[in-house]
């Protein structure tokens, strides 16, 4: 099997430090998985707020919060006010087209700014964005998924984040986790030094994000914050992938088969085609109702301008 390393870029997100896997080299989305961000880990001091991400837009993709440590409280256009914390997912769902879309709030939350009795102060928290198959007409809405399927395996406990999963010793796990496209996420956690196997499904295309520690697989070694990506041919000619790493390694495993679209993304934007990027600038920095109004007094971030020569 041949595995390609990528590098992250390294960003500023509501005022914690990012390390950004996708989009990257050839901008070519891991299945429906267009956008990957590591928020952190960071710590806070007392008299600091954590992640605060004002009010922005989103168009024909889900957020998907997987959180590693910390707490945040999403506030949306729906609605919708939920705390997340770890070991839990949130979706939210712009739906796709013209007339839809939403917008949101993240912020860190402690235990006297409205996070649990034992939130921590700090953060670690993978975001990433999942297109939408744009020939399907998607509504908008927001999930909070608190439970989801666990196992433990010799040397790893895992959690299953969104699709299904069948393990090595054969059984079969399902995720609750809103779906528009097939893929798979899956948490995995070494609590000895050891291996682990990994079932592929064929037509899928693969990736791997360390989110602790390192992992080695067919000799190569991918560092935290770095991403595996396993070429799609050989998904097809491999039924499994073997990770070795030492104890306190994380690593978050996603997978999904490609859309039949073209997968655009600009600022906070997905779409299929330029047109319809330029005309959600245009919707959200003038106030357009399809992205309704957050119920914050956070700031309102405008769309900047699609540059010259844009392809996506
Ligand atoms: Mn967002």
């Amino acid at each position: 099997m041949s595995i390609e390393t990528l590098e992250p870029r390294l960003a500023d997100v509501g005022g914690i430090p990012i390390a950004r896997l996708l989009p990257n080299t050839g901008k070519k989305p891991i299945g429906a998985w267009c956008f990957l961000d590591h928020a952190g880990p960071a710590e806070f001091g007392e008299d600091e707020s954590g992640m605060q991400v004002g009010r922005h837009p989103h168009t024909n993709l889900q957020t998907f919060s997987w959180m590693l440590n910390g707490e945040v409280l999403h506030k949306d256009s729906l609605g919708n006010e939920q705390v997340i914390t770890k070991n839990q997912v949130n979706v939210m769902t712009a739906g796709t087209g013209l007339t839809q879309g939403i917008s949101h709030t993240e912020q860190s939350v402690f235990p006297d700014t409205g996070g649990s009795a034992d939130a921590a102060r700090g953060l670690s928290m993978v975001q990433l964005w999942i297109a939408l198959p744009t020939d399907q007409q998607i509504e908008r809405s927001f999930h909070h998924y608190p439970e989801l399927p666990t196992w433990r395996e010799d040397s790893v406990e895992m959690i299953l984040t969104t699709g299904s999963y069948t393990s090595v010793s054969g059984e079969r796990y399902e995720a609750p986790t809103i779906q528009y496209s097939k893929m798979v996420g899956i948490d995995v956690y070494f609590v000895k030094d050891g291996e682990v196997t990994l079932n592929l499904e064929p037509g899928f295309e693969y990736g791997i994000l360390v989110t602790e520690g390192q992992i080695e697989s067919e000799g190569k070694i991918c560092e935290q914050d770095q991403l595996f990506r396993f070429h799609d041919s050989d998904v097809a000619n491999n039924k499994s992938i073997k990770l070795v790493a030492k104890k306190g390694t994380r690593v978050m495993f996603i997978g999904g088969e490609p859309l039949n679209n073209q997968v655009l993304l600009w600022w906070n934007f997905v779409a299929d085609n330029k047109e319809e990027i330029e005309q959600s600038i245009i919707d959200w920095n003038n106030g357009h109702e399809r992205f309704g109004n957050v119920d914050s007094d956070m700031k309102r971030l405008p769309a900047p301008e699609l540059p010259e020569g844009f392809k996506g």
